[in-house]
């Protein structure tokens, strides 16, 4: 009897569920034009304006050729738009339907390696109710400077940089991520600072990542941000662990972040070494509440326990944590390290990390916390 109700109840909303689009179907699956080449580095470089919320860039693609095929499925979501696109000081041609691009290049040889750039430029989507609903996130501090950050997890990293956006495929030789921006601000992105270039109005933040990297990971955020560091000795070896917050809240964060190598000593116990040694660990201030960005976990929880200083388990035990730093630096293990390679097995990403949140207060608090 359960079960009739129960498939009754559901059947609406089965059949509503098949009626995808041509364009979820581009989004979603691994399309041929997607299976013939595996990437494997994205070298990104995008200058921001904050003035009129503009981007624009170069994405340099090294992948290598795993089949035979002359059109390339390109994601770039509108209102974003692609310049142009070169390979071997060649313009080669395409053809938009939708957020989808499909470049047309000449037959490649299988297992040869090959790279091509592509130009862009536009006012990336705006985030409504970032981190769920995503895109770029314009704000200013409460001493007027500018804020900028991006989430998005759902909507893809393509809503404003080209790449293949879909989960199966990571860089497997990581990714370099420079972001010009005025030069009173600073850019914190995912990896290790490799340097910093100045110029008459702008600097240019270059951040190297060496581990394969999840697109929505991907992270720039700008602000009038401060830093300060630790070295963790963990199960790997030493570990540096970054902290970026803004100017005025750094007492606060430093107080606060002190859950962040407590986070780090519970998860290495129950979950093994952090995954990404070589790129580091950070918690960046954002003005939105937080996102699993891999190795630059953004973090806007008001430096308060709880989940904006409230207790959602009602337990009294949700107050003993910074829920936005241990659940989103959990996701470094169910996200970032272990990925889906399809969206439909999120399960994997939220279910295993928020399970990490019980594990950290069994650690320090204690069976009875936890259950
Ligand atoms: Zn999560």
């Amino acid at each position: 009897m359960k079960n009739i109700v129960f498939l009754t109840f559901l059947l609406p909303f089965i059949v509503k569920a098949q009626e995808f689009t041509r364009a979820d179907t581009l989004k979603g699956s691994i399309t041929p034009e997607r299976a013939w080449w595996d990437v494997m580095h994205y070298d990104l470089a995008v200058e921001i304006f904050p003035e009129t919320k503009q981007i624009s860039g170069r994405n340099t693609i090294i992948y290598k050729v795993i089949a035979s095929h002359t059109t390339m499925q390109i994601d770039l979501q509108s209102p974003m738009g692609i310049d142009s696109i070169i390979q071997n000081n060649k313009k080669l041609t395409f053809q938009s339907e939708g957020n989808v691009h499909f470049v047309n290049v000449r037959q490649q040889l299988i297992g040869s390696k090959n790279e091509l750039d592509i130009y862009f430029s536009g006012m990336p989507r705006v985030a409504r109710r970032p981190p769920w609903d995503g895109g770029f996130v314009w704000t200013k501090d409460s001493n007027q400077n500018y804020w900028i950050a991006n989430a998005n997890q759902g909507i893809g990293a393509s809503v404003w940089w080209p790449l293949k956006d879909h989960p199966y495929d990571e860089p497997d030789e990581g990714m370099r991520i420079s972001v010009t921006v005025p030069k009173d601000l600073m850019n914190v992105s995912n990896g290790q600072l490799k340097a910093v270039q100045e110029h008459e109005t702008t600097k240019t933040w270059i951040w190297e990542v060496v581990n394969p990297i999840n697109a929505y990971g991907v992270n720039i955020s700008i602000g009038d941000y401060v830093h300060f560091e630790e070295i963790y000795q963990g199960e790997n070896g030493l570990l540096k662990m970054d902290y970026y917050v803004l100017r005025d809240h750094k007492e606060k964060a430093k107080k606060q972040f002190q859950q962040a190598p407590l986070m780090m000593e519970a998860f290495e116990y129950w979950f093994g070494p952090y995954p990404f040694y070589e790129d580091g660990y950070k918690l960046i201030e954002v003005p939105y509440l937080g996102m699993e960005h891999q190795s630059a976990v953004t973090y806007g929880n008001n430096f308060e326990n709880g989940y904006l200083g409230k207790d959602l388990s009602e337990s009294g035990h949700g107050l003993k944590f910074d829920f936005i730093l241990i659940h989103e630096s959990g996701h470094e293990w169910f996200a970032n390290n272990i990925t889906n390679n399809d969206v439909a097995y999120m399960w994997i990403h939220e279910g295993f990390t928020c399970y990490s949140e019980s594990l950290y207060l069994d650690y320090h608090f204690g069976k009875k916390a936890a259950s």
